[in-house]
């Protein structure tokens, strides 16, 4: 058997139907081939960021555990999101679902298509929040806690949090 790798997921929409394409990425990923969640964060509501006025995120972390590679996991995401019916315009444009790989078991990877852990994660507290409630005990790759990232960043601009896609209000 294929060893099984841990790999950290952002998901994050402000477009269009959030409930069901947050509710759908997180059936697609269950759904890849060696691959099941093994944790689901709650969801927090977040103001975005990026050019022009936009809708708040909705932003959470799943744990994946999978026997795929990092770069065969990123394409599976690009998959799922074209077929969310993302549309690849400006870079930070709105968006009916962004998949980002945050980390993936403790690899350091610095391709032309893939950066891991994700370039901005440390910097992301609607990314680290979530990530902490799923991973308290998680290191990045450099040995810092993302705890103490957390605590780092503060929760400015986080608005809201929902335990469950269910409890988001409309
Ligand atoms: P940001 O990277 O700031 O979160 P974004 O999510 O809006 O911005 P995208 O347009 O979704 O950016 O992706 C841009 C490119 O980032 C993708 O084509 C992909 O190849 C690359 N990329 C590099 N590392 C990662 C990663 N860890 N997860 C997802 N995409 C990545
Ligand atoms: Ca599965
Ligand atoms: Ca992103
Ligand atoms: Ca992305």
């Amino acid at each position: 058997m294929a060893a099984e790798h841990r790999a950290w997921i952002a998901l994050g929409a402000n477009l269009g139907d959030i409930r069901s394409s947050l509710r759908g990425a997180l059936a697609a990923l269950a759904a890849l081939p060696g691959s099941r969640l093994a944790a689901v964060s709650p969801w927090y509501r977040s103001r975005a960021i990026g050019p022009h006025d936009q809708p708040d995120y909705i932003n959470g972390v799943a744990e994946l555990r999978t026997t795929l590679g990092p770069h065969a996991l990123l394409a599976e995401l690009q998959r799922i999101e074209a077929a969310a019916g993302r549309e690849r315009s400006e870079r930070w444009a709105a968006r009916t679902l962004d998949l980002d790989l945050l980390l993936f078991d403790a690899l350091v990877i610095a391709s032309d298509g893939l950066v891991v852990p994700h370039a901005h994660l440390a910097e992301r507290n609607f990314v680290v929040f979530p990530l902490c409630d799923i991973a308290p005990r998680l290191r990045l790759p450099d040995g810092t806690r993302v705890t103490e990232l957390r605590e780092r960043l503060g929760n400015a601009g986080l608005l809201a949090t929902f335990a469950t896609l269910e409890q988001l209000d409309d």
